[in-house]
């Protein structure tokens, strides 16, 4: 009885502009839910800090993260490299956590496929037109990086109705994050069935670095 619940690592996806950072922000003000902190090439922007939004790393330095083996994904996004680091999220699942990976669908389907017992969320603008608004409106790239952003959302949402378990249409932030707090503490809970059944949760995590 009042047992919490197993941890779980939940990635949340979806295009660039559908207010991912926005809901995650939300999550994370909810009682267990953490962050995981990705390592990035791409330059600081006004207002981030480091070690919170991101670890700002250079290309020598992330190549010898992948080639340690000390990341669970990574990805190559808008000509910027991007990656998870395993060891937080051993730290988190450790301490029935839910972590949050903020990351696209390349890595999502990484993730996917490594025995972790992942829930993985994708957020769809209510549309397009709604999507194309709220990146320009945000204005931290130019017209010819929003371009090229607006393309690959194409893309992304396309991919994730193969990979992904939810799809969830950002249209109220509120109800937006509730569906998705709804969606994790089911998942959570059947984490803990399977446990209760003798299961071992999460078996990618114990694996070796490749
Ligand atoms: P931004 O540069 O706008 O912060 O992020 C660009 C894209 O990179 C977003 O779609 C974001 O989800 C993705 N991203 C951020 N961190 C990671 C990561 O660790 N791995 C992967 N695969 N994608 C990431």
């Amino acid at each position: 009885m009042g047992q919490k619940l197993p941890g779980l690592l939940v990635v949340l996806s979806g295009p660039s502009g559908v207010g991912k950072s926005t809901v995650a922000a939300q999550l994370l003000k909810l009682p267990d839910y953490v962050r995981s902190i990705s390592v990035t090439t791409r330059a600081i922007r006004a207002g981030e800090e480091e070690g919170k939004d991101y670890q700002f790393v250079s290309r020598e330095e992330f190549v010898g993260l992948v080639r340690q083996g000390e990341l669970m994904e990574h990805a190559e996004v808008h000509g910027n490299f991007y990656g998870t680091p395993k060891e937080p999220l051993r730290r988190a699942v450790a301490q029935r956590q839910v972590m949050l990976l903020v990351i696209d669908v390349v890595g999502g389907s990484q993730v996917k496929n490594k025995d972790l017992d992942a829930l993985l969320v994708f957020l769809l603008p209510p549309d397009q037109a709604e999507l194309a608004r709220r990146l320009v409106g945000r204005a931290t790239e130019d017209v010819s990086q929003q371009t090229v952003r607006l393309q690959r959302a194409e893309m992304e949402i396309h991919r994730a109705r193969d990979v992904y378990d939810h799809l969830v249409v950002n249209q109220e932030l509120n109800q937006c994050v509730a569906e998705v707090d709804q969606l994790v503490q089911a998942g959570r809970r059947r984490l803990k069935d399977r446990q209760d059944a003798g299961i071992e949760l999460y078996p990618g995590l114990k694996s070796q670095p490749e």
